[in-house]
């Protein structure tokens, strides 16, 4: 079967580590494993240079109408001053508004050749494996009132509103609980109840989900203030995290920082699966930015979008098991010493971002046999 994949590289250093993402598209195609259809277009900088726009009409027809998105990078100091709804980020936003992207799944996985690089000891993040699944389209960043009023007495009034509705919940923590019965089974979820209504509500409808429907799956709540706190005392206790998406904003950050580079972090966002299809629209998409520091240089770790990849593989495509020999793949380079120039310590060997992409797929074609 044809799987559909839209390309939107964006800008920066998004389209050298896209490049690599191609080249592994084609090795799958090559090898017979999968049938890959690819389209590219344009995001970012790069949309508002050709378009006026962060994203043109045509190529959002074109995300939702994908099996799955690959997105790379927005911005740099060429697009700071652009109007505020055309500036480089709008196009992301719009991407995941339109696509209905709730769940957003951020894997923490600290390969045991960079255990080392990490600000917390070796054997706390040895062998780490933790996803959280923050939701992404509601909560405090959307809710209204959101406004700063002047009171006339030389003060000012800010207000956000935070707001989840049952069924949003209800749907995050339905990823949740799939995603833990494919890993080590067990939730945590994260909230304030103590201080927030929506803590209380959050923590109400995630119990009944849990009582329906994935009673096989181990619950634990935690508060998210103890979740970021338990997080740097002993992150291997947890397996998948649930959360809302403010915490969800801060715990992924803090997860994400346990095992390294900024360079190594995959993501993917999630929409509704589909009833008839059993499918979900899907973007994927490194943490990472545009890192216009580095752009142009061939410095930039691949990884990130290459793992992002393999998320698709995973999530979109039903290939697993291909995703686990690309993590196998990107660890046994790790292992032989070498890094791009974010990871390097003494004694290892550089390489560029093109090469990173080459040793990968060559680890991978070795592991194919
Ligand atoms: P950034 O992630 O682009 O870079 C932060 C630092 O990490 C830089 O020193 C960069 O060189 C390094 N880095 C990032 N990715 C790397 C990789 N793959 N390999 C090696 N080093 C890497 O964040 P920033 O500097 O705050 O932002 C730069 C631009 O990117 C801004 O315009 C910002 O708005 C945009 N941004 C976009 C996204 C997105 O597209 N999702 C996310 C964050 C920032």
């Amino acid at each position: 079967m044809i799987k559909k994949l839209f390309l939107l590289p964006g800008d920066g250093i998004g389209t050298e580590v896209m490049t690599e993402v191609e080249l592994l598209i084609q090795w799958f195609n090559d090898r017979g494993i999968a049938s890959f259809e690819t389209e590219s277009g344009l995001v970012g900088g790069s949309a508002y240079d050709a378009h006026g726009e962060a994203i043109s009409d045509s190529d959002m027809a074109l995300a939702m109408a994908a099996d799955a998105v690959i997105f790379g990078a927005v911005g740099g100091p060429k697009w700071d001053s652009v109007p505020y709804d055309q500036r480089p980020e709008a196009g992301l936003l719009r991407l995941r508004k339109d696509m209905e992207l709730f769940a957003n799944l951020r894997p923490a996985i600290c390969y045991p050749a960079l255990a080392g690089a990490s600000s917390l000891k070796k054997e706390l993040v040895d062998g780490l494996d933790i996803l959280i699944v923050r939701e992404l389209t509601g909560g405090v960043y959307f809710g209204e009132p959101k406004t700063i009023t002047d009171l006339g007495n030389g003060q000012k009034r800010a207000i956000d509103t935070q707001i989840y509705d049952t069924y949003e919940i209800d749907r995050v923590s339905r990823v949740a609980f799939e995603m833990a019965r494919t890993r080590s089974n067990l939730v945590h979820s994260a909230e304030k109840r103590n201080v927030m209504k929506s803590g209380v509500l959050w923590n109400e409808v995630v119990t009944q989900v849990h009582k329906e429907s994935y009673s096989d799956v181990k619950l634990e709540h935690i508060l998210a203030d103890n979740c970021g706190m338990q997080l740097v005392r002993a992150p291997k206790q947890f397996d998948v995290i649930v959360t809302d998406n403010l915490f969800g904003d801060i715990l992924s950050d803090v997860a994400a920082m346990l095992t390294g580079s900024l360079g190594m972090l995959p993501s993917a966002s999630l929409g509704a699966e589909d009833e008839k299809t059993g499918t979900r629209k899907a973007l994927y998409e490194p943490v990472h930015g545009s890192a216009p520091d580095i752009a142009g240089k061939d410095y930039a770790n691949p990884i990130a979008t290459i793992g992002s990849f393999g998320m698709a593989l995973r999530y979109s495509f039903g290939m697993g098991d291909w995703a686990t020999k690309l993590d196998d793949a990107i660890a046994a380079v790790l292992d032989k010493g070498l890094r791009t120039r974010d990871l390097a310590q003494e004694g290892d060997k550089v390489i560029s971002t093109a090469e990173m992409g080459k040793a990968i797929i060559a680890e991978l074609d070795a592991i194919a046999g």
